[in-house]
């Protein structure tokens, strides 16, 4: 959003945006947030040029730096396409952070979709239905077309369901029946969950959740469907046998558990890497890049056999010829495996090594000093602070999980955080395809908000907005299953899903991938949109808003030949 002109908040659109070209003299602004960054002259040439920040062009520009990581030289002009763009929630002064923090699963390792999550969901379709569940189960293959992140599993009534920040339901589906308004309210009166309720309520937030996302709707469309099972509110009856939705839930959560435990996951990834896994050829060069400023530190849930695999395959085997090759421990000061997040924000475990000949651990907890190249295993982010000397504010940390990676990191210790949304790619391109269905919806409400706006106290009118309504339902629907079947991460129509609201209040800046960090330099300031609150919306500026802008210009120019005046005077000074 940092770079988007345009800032929505549900039902309330047409005061939030922020989108106008204003034109004063020798001054065309695009958005009215320019990203002030480098000396005074380098702002005047941004401030002048067609483009702040390179705004408008992000559109029309295809960038050719994914398909070569060497044509990155420090230096190269901004041309990031929206794609490489990192967002911006809060203002962010990368010069800044001192320590750079990494999350390894789905952040520096990246997981090739949807070959990783099918091979997931077989893997615990084959586990269930080796306890005991019905063969015809494997004829279910994974369906990426189908799950979003951040679904709520209603574990008393098997629905999957899309909820907003305050619990209240976008959309839900049994099995694969996407239910109605009435249905909604039926299970859920007043089309609201007490999302604290987290014996029955369970929100499916990682990636590693989409496979079992489709999972459930799978179970539940099966037993919906085969005629040997009876229908109940809770579950399903066969002859003796009730199976509830919660006994459901828990059995795909043990098959879950049974995958990562057994480690068949894992070695099923490492046999195939290839397969599975982005070798992305940024990875090394975003590394060495940071460590040229600040610290790098590595904080994963894996364990030590399965992180060295891994990040060897990731930052070792450069087949270029004369290149040395780099240990792949040497990209950071220091690597945490078994974090066991969100405890790791918390009271966290032992701090023990790990003896890197074998993987195994050293008896006691550790208490020295930091040992480069070392790795750790277990502790809390306390330690690590402590270990890196630094401070929470010091810290940007990168990872891809809302709750254990970046709510719990900003939460409990005020590190900065950046949230990697792999699936922002596609998110970006529909919303940039279906704007216009986007823009119905807006101008729908604000022909909403006209019927009512003359109306005052004494007034006995009452609209009729249901041919309004119905148009809304309509074309909400339109631009939810332009995404995919359960819609969008991040909004249903005009409203945002708690997901997105968690996003805006935990993460300090969100981009499809860590390695967008490539295309800014670390000088930069990352500049959030300014917005509005309601009533200050409704509040139109006093006076002439050009005026303000030629006297922001004129002070500029003012601080500006200032500047480049004492440049001068030093420079002949020194002579
Ligand atoms: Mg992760």
């Amino acid at each position: 959003m940092g770079c988007n002109p345009v800032r929505v908040s549900s039902g309330n659109h047409q005061q939030n945006e922020t989108t106008s070209i204003i034109k004063v003299p020798n001054v065309k602004v695009a958005n009215a947030w320019p990203h002030w960054r480098g000396d005074c002259r380098r702002q005047m040439e941004l401030f002048n040029s067609e483009t702040v920040g390179g705004i408008p062009r992000l559109l029309e520009e295809s960038s050719e730096l994914d398909s070569d990581p060497q044509i990155i030289p420090h230096g190269t002009k901004p041309n990031r396409a929206l794609h490489q763009t990192v967002f911006v929630n809060r203002n962010l002064k990368l010069e800044s952070i001192k320590c750079f923090g990494f999350d390894m699963d789905y952040t520096l390792a990246m997981y090739k979709s949807p070959d990783f999550e099918s091979m997931g969901f077989e893997l615990i379709r084959d586990r269930l239905v080796s306890v005991g569940y019905p063969h015809e189960l494997v004829r279910y293959k994974y369906d990426p077309s189908f799950p979003t992140r951040g679904l709520v599993f209603d574990t008393n009534y098997g629905n999957l369901l899309k909820v907003d920040s305050n619990g209240n339901v976008l959309l839900c589906s049994h099995g694969f029946n996407f239910l109605p308004r009435e249905a909604i309210k039926d299970y859920y009166p007043n089309e609201f969950i007490q999302r604290g309720n987290i014996d029955r309520f369970y929100t499916l937030n990682t990636l590693f959740n989409l496979s079992e996302t489709y999972l459930y709707a799978c179970l539940v469309g099966f037993f919906t469907r085969a005629k040997r099972y009876t229908n109940q509110l809770t579950g399903f009856q066969h002859g003796d046998l009730f199976m509830s939705f919660r006994t459901i839930f828990h059995d795909v959560r043990d098959a879950m558990d049974h995958i990562h435990e057994t480690g068949i996951l894992k070695e099923r990834t490492l046999k195939n890497l290839d397969k599975f896994v982005i070798k992305d050829p940024r990875i090394p060069i975003l590394l060495s890049r940071i460590r040229e400023v600040a610290k790098v530190f590595l904080a994963t849930n894996s364990d030590y056999g399965y992180t060295e695999a891994m990040m060897k395959y990731l930052l070792e085997n450069d087949t270029k010829p004369g290149r040395p090759q780099k240990n792949w421990r040497s990209f950071f000061d220091l690597i945490v495996v078994d974090t066991r997040k969100p405890l790791f924000f918390a009271e966290g475990t032992l701090l023990r090594q790990v003896n890197t000949d074998n993987g195994m651990l050293h008896i006691g907890t550790y208490t020295g000093d930091l040992q480069h190249g070392s790795v750790y295993s277990g502790g809390s982010s306390d330690i690590i602070i402590d270990l890196l000397d630094m401070k929470g504010e010091d810290i940007l940390y990168v990872g891809d999980h809302i709750f254990g990676d970046i709510l719990k990191s900003k939460k409990r210790q005020g590190w900065k955080t950046f949230l990697v949304v792999p699936e922002l790619i596609d998110e970006l391109k529909v919303w940039k395809d279906k704007r216009d269905l986007f823009e119905e919806l807006k101008h729908l409400d604000i022909y909403l908000a006209e019927l009512y706006k003359h109306l005052d106290s004494g007034s006995t009118e009452r609209p009729d907005i249901s041919f309004i309504q119905t148009r809304v339902k309509v074309v909400t629907h339109k631009m939810d299953s332009s995404y995919r079947q359960m819609g969008s991460l991040l909004r249903s129509g005009c409203r945002q899903t708690l997901f997105a609201n968690q996003l805006m209040r935990y993460a300090d800046l969100y981009s499809s991938s860590c390695m967008n960090l490539l295309h800014y330099p670390f000088s930069y300031l990352f500049m959030a949109p300014p917005v509005l609150m309601p009533h200050e919306c409704l509040v139109k500026p006093q006076g002439d808003s050009p005026a303000v802008q030629i006297a922001l210009t004129n002070y500029i120019r003012k601080s500006c030949s200032d500047k480049t005046s004492e440049q001068s005077r030093t420079e002949g000074s020194e002579e």
